[in-house]
C-alpha cells in the first residue's frame, strides 16, 4: 500500500489523533500534537513500558530528571564534540540536507534537482538556549537529546536511596530535542519527541548475556502488544556506525512504509563508558561497591532506548486495516479498523443509546456511568448505529454497547466486539465483570 502513510497522517488528523503542531499559523514542520484521542494512545503506550520495564520487575526502579541539566553533562557525555550529522548545502538554492540522505550518483537535490553541494561540515544536532537574564554565552545550556544521561548523572543517588544491588535498572521517560537537520515522514523524525529509555548497571564480564536478555525482552513487548513478528527484524550495527560509547548496538527495525526497513528501538552496550566519563568530569566517584564479593568497580551498562512517537506510528501502521464488511441490508462495505491491542486502544469501550428518544437516554446515561471509573469509555448518540460502530472501529474501540429499547425491560445490553463484529446480549448487573474479563 503505497499511500498508507497518507491514509494514517489523514485517519490520525480526522479523528483527532495526532496532527500538525500550531496549524493556525501554518504549522512548524517537525512539531505534532496530539489531541484528545491521541493523548490516550500515548499515555496507554507510556503505561505499557513502564508496567513491563518498571512495575512488574523488582529489578529496575523509575527516575524524572530534568531536561535542562549542567551544560558540563553534555561536555562529559560527549554530546558537545560528536553529537552532529554531516550537513551540506545546495548550491543553487541554498537548502540544506543530511550529507547521508542524498540520493543518486551524482547527488541530485530533493528540491531544485542541481548537483553541486558544499562540503560536509559537521552540524550539532543540539538544542541550545540560555538559562537566566544575560545572553553573554557564559549561560549557555542545551535541551536534552536524550534522556539517558540523567541516569548516569544521578546513578549514584539512585543507587544508595533505593538500595539496589547490582544488576539493577533506572527508567525514564520523557522528551528529548534534537535539532535534526531532514525531519518527517510523519512522527517518525521529529525535532521534539518523547523516549523511554531504561540504564541496566550490571557487573562487568556479564554484560554480553544482559545484552542478549534485553535485546529479546524488548522485542517481545512489541509483539506481546500486537505487532507482526514479520514486519520486525534485528539489525546488527557494523563496526563503523557504532556510536562512541558502544561495545555493540543492536536495533529494532519496523518495515515502515517509506523506508522498508527502519529504526524502531536501540538496545546498546554502553560499556562503562559514561560512568567513567562523569566521573571524571565531575570528581564525583560512580564505582559501585559489591558487599558480597567486596569488590569495587565500574558497572557496565546496557540500554535500551525507544521513542514514544516512532512506537506510536509502529502500532498504528500495524493495526491499520481496510476490510470489506457486511452490512445490515445484506452487502458490504468498506470499513477501516485500528486493530490496535486492548492494552493500547485510547477508548475501551463506547456506549451507544440506539436512537436519542428520551426514554433510552437515562438508560444509556447509567451504563456509561457504571463503565467510566473503570475505563475511558465514549458516550456516543450521534448518526445511524451502523456509522457509529464505523466511527469507533477506525480508531481501535474494542467494544461498543448499546442500549435498546430492549434494555428498558431485560436489563441487558448488547456488546459488539470490534475484530469479529460479533455481538452477545449481555445483564447490565455482570457488564463490568464481563468487560473486565475481556480488556
Ligand atoms: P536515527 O538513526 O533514526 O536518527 P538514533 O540512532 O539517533 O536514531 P537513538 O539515539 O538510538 O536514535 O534514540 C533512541 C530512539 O529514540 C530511536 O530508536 C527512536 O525510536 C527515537 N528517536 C530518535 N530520534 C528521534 C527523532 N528525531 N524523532 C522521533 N524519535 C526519535
Amino acid at each position: 500500500m503505497p499511500d498508507l502513510m497518507e491514509q494514517i497522517t489523514s485517519l490520525a488528523k480526522r479523528r483527532g489523533i495526532v496532527f500538525p503542531s500550531s496549524e493556525i499559523y501554518g504549522g512548524l514542520r517537525s512539531s505534532w500534537d496530539y489531541g484528545p484521542l491521541g493523548v490516550e494512545l500515548k499515555r496507554n503506550v507510556k503505561d505499557a513500558w513502564w508496567r513491563a520495564m518498571v512495575q512488574l520487575r523488582d529489578d529496575v526502579v523509575g527516575l524524572d530528571a530534568a531536561i535542562i541539566m549542567s551544560p558540563k553533562v553534555w561536555e562529559a557525555s560527549g554530546h558537545l564534540e560528536v553529537f552532529t550529522d554531516p550537513l551540506v548545502e545546495c548550491r543553487n538554492c541554498h537548502q540544506r540536507f543530511r550529507a547521508d540522505d542524498l540520493q543518486g550518483e551524482p547527488k541530485t537535490c530533493p528540491n531544485c534537482g542541481n548537483h553541486t553541494f558544499t562540503d560536509a561540515r559537521n552540524f550539532n544536532l543540539m538544542f541550545r538556549t540560555h538559562m537566566g537574564p544575560v545572553e553573554d554565552g557564559a549561560e549557555d545550556v542545551y535541551f536534552r537529546p536524550e534522556t539517558a544521561q540523567g541516569m548516569f548523572v544521578d546513578f549514584a543517588t539512585v543507587q544508595q536511596t533505593s538500595r539496589r544491588k547490582v544488576p539493577f535498572g533506572i527508567a525514564q521517560i520523557g522528551k528529548a530535542f534534537r535539532n535534526e537537520i531532514t525531519p518527517g515522514n510523519f512522527i517518525f523524525r521529529m525535532r521534539e519527541f518523547e523516549q523511554m529509555e531504561m540504564e541496566f548497571f550490571v557487573k562487568p564480564g556479564t554484560d554480553e548475556q544482559w545484552h542478549d536478555y534485553w535485546i529479546q525482552e524488548r522485542l517481545r513487548w512489541f509483539t506481546d502488544l500486537g505487532v507482526r513478528p514479520d514486519n520486525l527484524r534485528l539489525r546488527e550495527h557494523d563496526a563503523d556506525e557504532l556510536s562512541h560509547y558502544s561495545k555493540r548496538t543492536v536495533d529494532i527495525e519496523y518495515r515502515f512504509p517509506f523506508t522498508d526497513w527502519g529504526e524502531l528501538e536501540g538496545i546498546a552496550n554502553r560499556t562503562d563508558y559514561d560512568l567513567k566519563a562523569h566521573e571524571r568530569h565531575s570528581g564525583e566517584d560512580l564505582t559501585y561497591f559489591d558487599p558480597e564479593t567486596e569488590e569495587r568497580y565500574h558497572p557496565f551498562v546496557i540500554e535500551p532506548a525507544v521513542g514514544v512517537d516512532r512506537a506510536i506510528l509502529t502500532f498504528l501502521i500495524d493495526a491499520y486495516r481496510v476490510e470489506e464488511a457486511p452490512t445490515a441490508k445484506g452487502g458490504t462495505e468498506k470499513r477501516t479498523l485500528l486493530a490496535l491491542h486492548k492494552d493500547l486502544a485510547p477508548i475501551k469501550a463506547a456506549v451507544l443509546p440506539l436512537s436519542r428518544n428520551e426514554r433510552l437516554v437515562p438508560a444509556a446515561r447509567e451504563v456509561f456511568d457504571l463503565l467510566k471509573p473503570h475505563w475511558m469509555c465514549d458516550y456516543d448518540d450521534a448518526g445511524s448505529i451502523g456509522r457509529r460502530y464505523r466511527r469507533q472501529d477506525e480508531v481501535g474501540t474494542p467494544f461498543c454497547v448499546t442500549v435498546d429499547f430492549d434494555t428498558l425491560d431485560d436489563r441487558a445490553v448488547t456488546i459488539r466486539d470490534r475484530d469479529s463484529m460479533t455481538q452477545e446480549r449481555i445483564p447490565v448487573a455482570s457488564l463490568v465483570e464481563h468487560l473486565r474479563e475481556r480488556l
